[in-house]
């Protein structure tokens, strides 16, 4: 049964500059009145957002302590440098931690720590205030201030967590550096900001092994001059290189050290971070967040869309804390909401592909979220993995990261939530801070596929290039037409980059420029259509590469897509697809009457126009380290070029077998 309807296109009907608008979504979801009922949102949330912004802001950031309250909810005047909750102080850390403590929550678990190996550690909010306040001293005592930075290059270890608030505490901007990078990776990111301490382990577990860490870290230190201090934490044991003077033990420095200390109380534009984007188009920017406006959002949001019950949840984000994700919804808005949560240290299929459903009945998770490539996978291992897991407790989905196919969102929906729990698509970007555009749980009838509309307090449009809303039905770029509290303070060091990168495009309406397609459906509900370089243009119709991507994931044998439009001397660009297929689909489905099918399968789904000109069948996508598809790389080896930068890739041999595949084939 397909309840999607095709829209017939009309050849000249569209405009150069907006995105077609293809494929359409008849499967609605709306929430139960037992859900409703007990929902933390509610509709009257955006009535009180739309009748008055600041206001509505001020009262999210009354649910924080602030030692001193602002005087202005915002200061728009330098735009595109925005100031929130003016002449406001508080402390991050403080907020995240000794409140809950003085609340008296302290025996309440923060962290249900979960390692790969199987070893475990629940840490209550008394205990993490110690450690917090350990790790405080123990960086105070190397020297770390106000306004220094700290690099960490950790794995998921509640040291990570304990390290990023105890900056947050004396006011030291952190740079979390994903731990799967390299060292390269790791020295331009220190050098750009020129950490004064690098935190990180002897090694770290992947897929059941002790794989060195600190390794990574000598090499990049060798050539960063700024760093003075490395504090390395003992996790697997590894024998490491020591250099006296530099390198410490995190159990000597840290464990010995008084368990309070006094925080100072900084001002809300105080800089909290700095965050390299994940480099899924070109070279990583360090975005800046600061302090009050970004605690207020990442509370409220982590508060309404997951409708967090912080005496009765249990919480779990799979991302890694190297990503904006880990930032706001591992630490600082679980934390701030004095939330129990899981933090795991592993891959998904360690020791076997049941792990995650393994913890979520272990410790009756209530709310999970995780992105749609992790999603994907799942359904290629198969559904009968969580079958044989309780999943019952769940009740809240999220997915973040990439639009979520429809197909992906209806397995995850089915599979996962037991065709209960509503699912959370999260829009967000790690300039944003927070999420952006997203239903809310107990409030929005769900539709697999989109983010919807921007939450209470937020806003957004589709616009054309001229910076004209379109209709309903229409499609063109996301933009964000007024500031919100969690946005980014600039780009380390470049302000001209910030200026140009986001808000250049359309600087006579001053609206942000996300750089992702989206269309508006015939409610007025957003899609996200991928990002606006990877926009195809067939024929002169501009097509999404996430809808052809969608369409292929709708057809049973196919679990990932990948789509890129390569130049094409009829037709301007030809879409050429990539595709990984479902497990024990590849005998039947590789052979040329399955591709064709395949191409037939996307002409009835979405129309003849967006018909893939070749479809490759395919062991892996190349992704970035955080799970995203890099189309860039395919694009080029659609187009035979020499293939560009492959330095964020999770795993560069991938592109030898595409390459190699596609030659073969072509
Ligand atoms: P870079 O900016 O360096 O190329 P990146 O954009 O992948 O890297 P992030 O900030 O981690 O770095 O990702 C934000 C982007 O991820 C968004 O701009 C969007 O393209 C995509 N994205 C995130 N969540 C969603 C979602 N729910 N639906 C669709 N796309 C999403
Ligand atoms: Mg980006």
């Amino acid at each position: 049964m397909s309840s999607k309807r095709v829209e017939r296109l009309e050849v000249g009907k569209h405009s150069q500059n907006t995105l077609d608008n293809l494929l359409h979504e008849e499967r609605i979801h709306a929430p139960s009145g037992e859900f409703a009922a007990q929902a933390n949102a509610t509709s009257e949330l955006y009535a009180q957002a739309d009748a008055d912004r600041e206001a509505f802001w001020a009262d999210q950031a009354r649910h924080l302590h602030w030692d001193t309250e602002w005087e202005q909810v915002l200061d728009w005047s330098g735009a595109p440098f925005a100031k929130w909750f003016v002449g406001g102080k508080l402390n991050v850390a403080y907020n995240c931690v000794d409140r809950h403590v003085e609340a008296g929550n302290g025996d309440r678990v923060a962290i249900h720590w979960e390692g790969e190996p199987g070893d475990s550690r629940a840490i209550t909010y008394a205990e993490l205030a110690r450690e917090v306040s350990r790790t405080a001293n123990a960086l105070a005592s190397l020297g770390v201030g106000a306004g220094d930075r700290v690099a960490i290059y950790l794995p998921m270890l509640p040291e990570a967590v304990y390290s990023m608030l105890a900056c947050a505490r004396l006011g030291a901007l952190h740079s979390v550096v994903f731990g799967g990078f390299s060292s390269e990776a790791l020295r331009t990111r220190i050098n750009d900001a020129q950490a004064k301490v690098v935190i990180t382990a002897d090694g770290q577990y992947r897929r059941g092994k002790a794989m060195p860490l600190k390794t990574n870290v000598d090499e990049a230190v060798a050539a960063t001059p700024s760093v003075e201090h490395v504090l390395v934490v003992q996790r697997t044991k590894t024998d490491v290189e020591w250099n006296d003077g530099r390198d410490q033990w995190w159990h000597d420095v840290v464990e010995g050290r008084p368990a309070s200390h006094t925080p100072e109380f900084f001002d809300s534009e105080h800089p909290l971070f700095i965050l390299y984007t994940s480099g899924t188009t070109g070279r990583p920017k360090g975005i800046l967040h600061t302090s009050g406006g970004y605690l207020t959002q990442a509370a409220y949001t982590h508060r309404t869309v997951f409708d967090l019950k912080p005496e009765t949840d249990v919480y779990w984000c799979t991302a890694d804390i190297g990503w904006v994700t880990g930032h706001t919804y591992i630490v600082y808005g679980p934390l701030a909401n004095g939330a129990t949560q899981v933090i795991y240290e592993g891959t998904p299929n360690t020791p076997h592909e049941g792990r995650h459903w393994d913890i979520v009945q272990k410790y009756g998770v209530t709310l999970y979220y995780t992105a749609p490539t992790t999603i994907r996978t799942f359904m290629k291992w198969g559904a009968e993995i969580p079958a044989r897991y309780d999943l019952s407790t769940l009740r809240v989905l999220g997915s973040v990261g990439e639009p979520i196919n429809p197909e992906a969102w209806m397995w995850y929906r089915e599979h996962i939530g037991g065709n209960r729990a509503p699912i959370v698509d999260t829009w967000w970007q790690t300039e944003t801070g927070a999420i952006m555009i997203s239903p809310l749980p107990g409030v929005t009838a769900t539709k697999p596929g989109s983010a919807q509309v921007p939450l209470p307090g937020i806003a957004a449009k589709v616009v054309d290039e001229s910076g004209e809303q379109v209709g309903h039905g229409g499609g063109g770029l996301l933009v964000l037409d007024q500031p919100w509290p969690a946005m980014l303070r600039g780009i380390w060091g470049d302000d001209d980059r910030y200026r140009e990168t986001y808000w250049s495009k359309f600087a006579d309406k001053g609206y942000y420029f996300a750089g992702d397609g989206a269309k508006y459906d015939d409610d007025g509900d957003i899609w996200l259509l991928g990002r606006v370089d990877d926009v195809m243009n067939v024929s002169g119709h501009r097509i999404s590469t996430t809808e052809v991507e969608s369409a292929l994931v709708s057809h049973p044998t196919v679990a990932e897509a990948a789509v890129v439009g390569a130049s094409d001397p009829t037709t301007g660009q030809g879409i050429v697809a990539f595709v990984i297929l479902r497990g024990g689909a590849d005998d039947q489905a590789s052979g040329e009457a399955a591709i064709k099918a395949l191409r037939d399968h996307v002409a009835h789904e979405i129309g003849p126009i967006a018909k893939p000109r070749q479809i490759m069948v395919v062991p892996e996508l190349p992704k970035t380290r955080s799970g995203k598809i890099m189309r860039r790389l395919l694009r080029d080896v659609a187009e035979n070029r020499e293939i560009g930068d492959v330095s964020t890739l999770a795993d560069s041999s991938v592109m030898n077998l595409i390459s190699a595949g596609f030659a073969t084939s072509s």
